[in-house]
């Protein structure tokens, strides 16, 4: 799944540099020379095709500590490569003349990327990326093709190449691109099993029901309910059945993830890509020092008002709340090599609250901002990990046919990304993906997904460097059961009323307390 830097489309780099030196050159020149030729026969060259690479333009120069340059290239050895190759050989030449490298000037990078005429950007995308950073100028050649001229912000320094700067760049381009081409495409889906259909008791919103019946009632915050005790009960027989039936059985242990999650962790499993318009922020505050925030106290006391822009200026944004369960996990192995012969290794959390802004889609328990799950992990070798993914579907079959007597179906999802990486072949990519699961909501029609499985490859071991002793890949899948969702489900084709419910259910749950009455 792995996507590789390089693509099947020609670029062309073309990169001005001085390197500032710690004293003068001069009488180095010729030495620089045999230099110069050798990085462009060979050390430019390396691991590039025949007639392929990076090359240092004829003009190069000399002044007192300066050295000036220009290189060309193609996408084998990108000049910014090329660069970074030539200074650590370049060092060595000079030192042995007591001359370092004090400071590198990148005062002009010019690349252009091949783009197909159907791949135009409209002019306001093009204007937005005129705004991203490291950027100068981004335009498209009418001439040739639709070709992409990148211009580089002449600020950029040395240590942005070291993080790989203009590559990130380029991806983010031919990223951009693919998501205007696929826009519009609904992600791929396909029917992998489907229950039979099964009688339904009810045809209302289970919701609405269970707000009539004081069984929960809407929380203060957006998304959020508070949970009376009978679908509290409905909730943990729910999870009981998911503990006997799947985890226990198939080894499982407990364990407690956190739910803040710090950037960190995103960062590393790449959510920090994109959870933005999703996420709940958590933050901080600048100080503990009650005098700092003695006239926040004060507002509040005066008018009665929380002063939330007063606030905002004193808090520090440090991470989210805990949006897919599973990240912060991999803190817990992170750097770590394990020896072969403990896997695989299964582990669920069900320790706390998910969070999503799901802005106006919130519905009922269905869609809530405030949400509980139990998270299923495990990891192993690839084939262990696919294997055990089957397992897995196999006891979630047993759980949904023979216990909550449900109608439902799996279905094969792939983003859109996922699915023209795996152009090769569906079988190949079948390897690592998502499993939806969707059951009918009998008073709307709809089909809702109540839970997932995914095996997710190497990500995340990679993201979180976790390595095997016998260096083969880590892998690992997760499956989030969505304790709300489940109930939805459950609660939408067999109703409220317990004497309808399937014999095994019923006993499985027992009598539903009756605590609160209301006046
Ligand atoms: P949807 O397409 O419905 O938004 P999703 O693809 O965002 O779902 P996942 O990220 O796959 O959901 O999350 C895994 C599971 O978490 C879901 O199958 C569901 O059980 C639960 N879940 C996700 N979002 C919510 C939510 N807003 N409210 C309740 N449960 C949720
Ligand atoms: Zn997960
Ligand atoms: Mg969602």
């Amino acid at each position: 799944m792995k996507k590789q830097n390089e693509t099947p489309r020609g670029m062309t780099f073309r990169l001005k540099a001085n390197l500032n030196c710690s004293s003068s050159l001069s009488g180095t020149e010729s030495e620089i020379k045999v230099f110069v030729d050798a990085c462009n026969t060979d050390l430019l060259k390396r691991g590039a095709p025949q007639g392929c690479g990076a090359n240092i333009l004829p003009q190069w120069q000399v002044s007192d500590e300066n050295f000036e340059m220009e290189i060309d290239s193609d996408r084998f050895v990108r000049a910014h490569d090329a660069l970074l190759r030539f200074n650590k050989e370049f060092s060595k030449v000079i030192g042995k003349h007591h001359i370092g490298i004090r400071g590198v000037e990148l005062e002009d990078y010019k690349i252009t990327l091949e783009w197909s005429d159907e791949d135009w950007f409209k002019n306001e995308q093009l204007a937005k990326l005129q705004k991203l950073p490291f950027v100068k100028s981004i335009t498209q050649s009418k001439k040739e093709g639709g070709k992409m001229l990148l211009e580089l912000d002449l600020d950029i320094d040395e240590s942005a190449l070291y993080k790989r700067i203009p590559d990130r760049l380029i991806r983010l381009l031919e990223d951009k691109r693919d998501a205007v081409r696929w826009k519009g495409k609904s992600e791929h889906w396909e029917l992998l099993f489907e229950s039979d259909k099964k009688p339904f008791h009810f045809d209302k919103d289970p919701t609405e029901e269970m707000l009539k019946r004081d069984w929960l009632r809407h929380a203060a915050g957006r998304g959020q309910y508070i949970y009376g005790p009978q679908i509290t009960k409905i909730f943990r027989a729910l999870e009981k059945i998911l503990l006997d039936e799947l985890c226990t059985p198939l080894g499982y242990n407990e364990m407690i993830f956190p739910k803040f999650v710090a950037w960190d962790v995103w960062k590393r499993s790449g959510h920090a890509k994109g959870i933005y318009p999703e996420a709940y922020y958590v933050c901080t505050p600048k100080t503990r020092d009650p005098e700092y925030w003695e006239d926040v106290m004060d507002y509040f006391k005066v008018t009665n008002e929380v002063p939330v822009d007063m606030i905002m200026g004193k808090i520090e944004n440090v991470g989210g709340m805990c949006y897919a369960q599973c990240p912060p996990f991999w803190v817990f192995l992170q750097g770590k090599i394990l020896p072969d012969e403990i896997l695989p290794i299964m582990v669920y959390d069900r320790s706390g609250t998910s969070h999503r802004y799901e802005s106006g889609g919130l519905h009922g328990i269905e869609r809530l901002d405030e949400f509980h799950r139990v998270e299923i992990l495990w990891m192993g070798t690839k084939q262990q990990v696919i294997d055990h993914a089957k397992l897995l579907q196999e006891q979630y079959r047993h759980i949904f046919n023979d216990i909550l007597d449900i109608e439902w179906r799996e279905a094969w999802v792939t983003p859109w990304f996922m699915a023209q990486e795996g152009k090769a072949g569906l079988a190949e990519l079948k390897e690592a993906g998502t499993i939806d699961y969707e059951a009918v909501l009998p008073y709307s029609g709809k089909w809702l997904e109540f839970q997932n499985v995914s095996v997710n490859g190497d990500k995340y071991p990679t993201g979180f460097s976790v390595k095997l002793q016998s260096g083969e890949d880590l892998w690992s899948g997760c499956s989030g059961v969505g304790l709300e969702r489940w109930a939805a489900v459950f609660l939408a084709q067999k109703g409220l009323d317990a004497d309808k419910w399937p014999e095994k259910f019923r006993s499985i749950v027992g009598e539903l307390p009756e605590v609160f009455r209301f006046l």
